[in-house]
């Protein structure tokens, strides 16, 4: 029974043809490996910064500080795209993903986590330009970095709807 279902012997020349075609359709449908994840995470998150963020993060964040994850699978399936993190200091983290759907591509996600001064949790702001950067970051400065709380909006709740990311420290 064993030996049917697993001959030892290719039916095909290793030469041939249908050899090459196997090749070809093995690596194609091949997934990457969680260290090529990490390392493409931690490089579209660098290509980012420098391409969009020219003044700000592209001088003050060491393309070293960033760490890749891989993505996050559930039953198979792809949950959550490649990420990569960057600690900025002070409990303020960078997030940087791709969101990829079939009518866009691939588009980036930049988003900056900050904790909130109730100690209880975190406000993400989605970063779409360098200027909402500036933005953000010129706000909290009377609270050292952090986000102050609003008990009116529970903003910092948001931690919990931020993209998971696997083993934050
Ligand atoms: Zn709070």
């Amino acid at each position: 029974m064993a030996d049917t279902l697993h001959p030892t012997v290719r039916p095909y020349d290793p030469h041939s043809p249908l050899a090459h075609l196997m090749e070809i359709a093995a690596a194609a449908v091949d997934e990457a490996s969680e260290e090529e994840e990490r390392d493409a995470a931690e490089t579209s998150a660098v290509h980012l910064v420098y391409r969009a963020y020219t003044y700000s993060l592209a001088q003050a964040v060491d393309p070293e500080t960033w760490q890749g994850y891989p993505a996050v699978r559930e039953h198979g399936a792809r949950r959550f795209e490649a990420s990569a993190v960057a600690c900025l200091g002070g409990g303020l983290w960078l997030h940087h993903t791709l969101r990829i759907t079939e009518a866009d591509g691939a588009s980036d996600v930049l988003t900056l986590i900050v904790p909130c001064t109730c100690g209880r949790g975190y406000t993400d702001t989605v970063l779409d330009t360098e200027d909402v950067l500036i933005e953000v970051l010129a706000e909290p400065q009377p609270t050292h970095g952090l986000s102050p709380h609003d008990d009116r909006t529970s903003d910092c709740r948001s931690v919990w709807s931020a993209p998971p990311l696997g083993n934050r420290p």
